[in-house]
């Protein structure tokens, strides 16, 4: 069993990007600018918001953080997003989500200028990548491939399962894994809540990407021996032996699936880092670098 190891290869993007940008800023030009809407005090965002902009002053990137009150209107929101789109200091931004319920989250999404879409999360970046055009693409499925890449595992006419149908992770990468390239050239299935036989198909799957959110669902019975396991689920589960009084778990049973897999993502330390690192690497593209 071999370790996708996303901690490591995040650490290589994110100094490929600093090089980069040090190259860019000698020449005089000004660093990248990524900003971030973060709507309400949610435990699991505030953390992830606080990564990407830890990480945004390790390669060298300024960032600002619009961090609002959990009753912010949904108009209010819609002027401020304007307000990036037209603000020419800020090459690319994101809104965290999940966004409170009575903000429509499509509309937000629908607002943000695709030039500066550095989620890859509106229709038009959406739709480009689907059809194999340049354009930005969702960090996380982004960070998958690029993983798969790096670790340079075969995809082309292998049979790969992805669990999960959300708009950010299970459906892009499902597109991407069938594109005709050189990492994608799977035949994919694409299973969600309302699929009946998830086992059948999970047993005979050579690559398996698991998107749903349900702590170690994916067992040793469901996979076979030498399967590709790429676990992206991150759930917080009651833990009073941590400091924090919780621990992070994947959708898959490491102890047992790692027994049989070919190869397997730690959580934490596998798909997490490489979203984070694409979402740099997006930016670097928005800025021109
Ligand atoms: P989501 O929560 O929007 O949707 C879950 C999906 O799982 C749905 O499409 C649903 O149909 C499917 N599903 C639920 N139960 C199922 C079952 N029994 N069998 C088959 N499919 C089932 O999904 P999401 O936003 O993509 O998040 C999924 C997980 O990935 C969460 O744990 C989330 O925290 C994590 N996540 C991690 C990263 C990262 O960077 N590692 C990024 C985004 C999301």
């Amino acid at each position: 069993m071999n370790i996708l190891d996303g901690k490591k290869i995040s650490l290589d993007i994110k100094s490929e990007i600093k090089n980069c940008v040090l190259k860019n800023t000698k020449k005089g030009l000004r660093p990248p600018h990524l900003a971030a809407i973060l709507v309400g005090n949610d435990g699991a965002s505030l953390t992830y918001i606080n990564s990407k902009i830890k990480s945004c002053d390790e390669v060298g990137y300024k960032s600002s953080l619009y961090h609002y009150n959990i009753k912010i209107s949904e108009q209010e929101l819609l002027e401020k997003i304007d307000e990036l789109n037209s603000n020419e200091k800020i090459d690319g931004y994101i809104v965290q989500l999940p966004l409170p319920k009575h903000i429509n989250q499509n509309k937000v999404i629908n607002r943000i200028s695709p030039l500066k879409d550095v989620d890859g999360f509106h229709p038009q970046n959406f739709g480009s990548m689907s059809q194999g055009f340049d354009s930005f693409i969702p960090a996380t499925p982004h960070g998958i491939i690029e993983l798969i890449e790096r670790y340079e595992i075969k995809t082309s006419g292998k049979s790969c399962l992805v669990i999960g149908r959300s708009n950010i992770v299970g459906r892009p990468i499902s597109i991407l894994m069938s594109q005709k390239s050189k990492f994608g050239n799977a035949t994919v299935t694409l299973a969600h809540s309302n699929t009946k036989n998830l086992i059948e198909i999970s047993k005979s799957a050579d690559i398996i990407i698991s998107a749903l959110g349900i702590p170690e669902f994916l067992k040793s019975n469901m996979v076979k021996k030498g399967v590709v396991v790429i676990d992206v689920g991150i759930t917080r589960v009651k833990d009073l032996t941590k400091k924090k009084g919780y621990k992070i778990v994947g959708d898959v049973d490491f102890e047992g699936v790692s027994k049989k897999a070919s190869y397997i993502t730690p959580v934490p330390g596998g798909v997490g880092p490489m979203t984070i690192a694409m979402l740099l690497k997006n930016t670097l593209r928005a800025r021109n670098f």
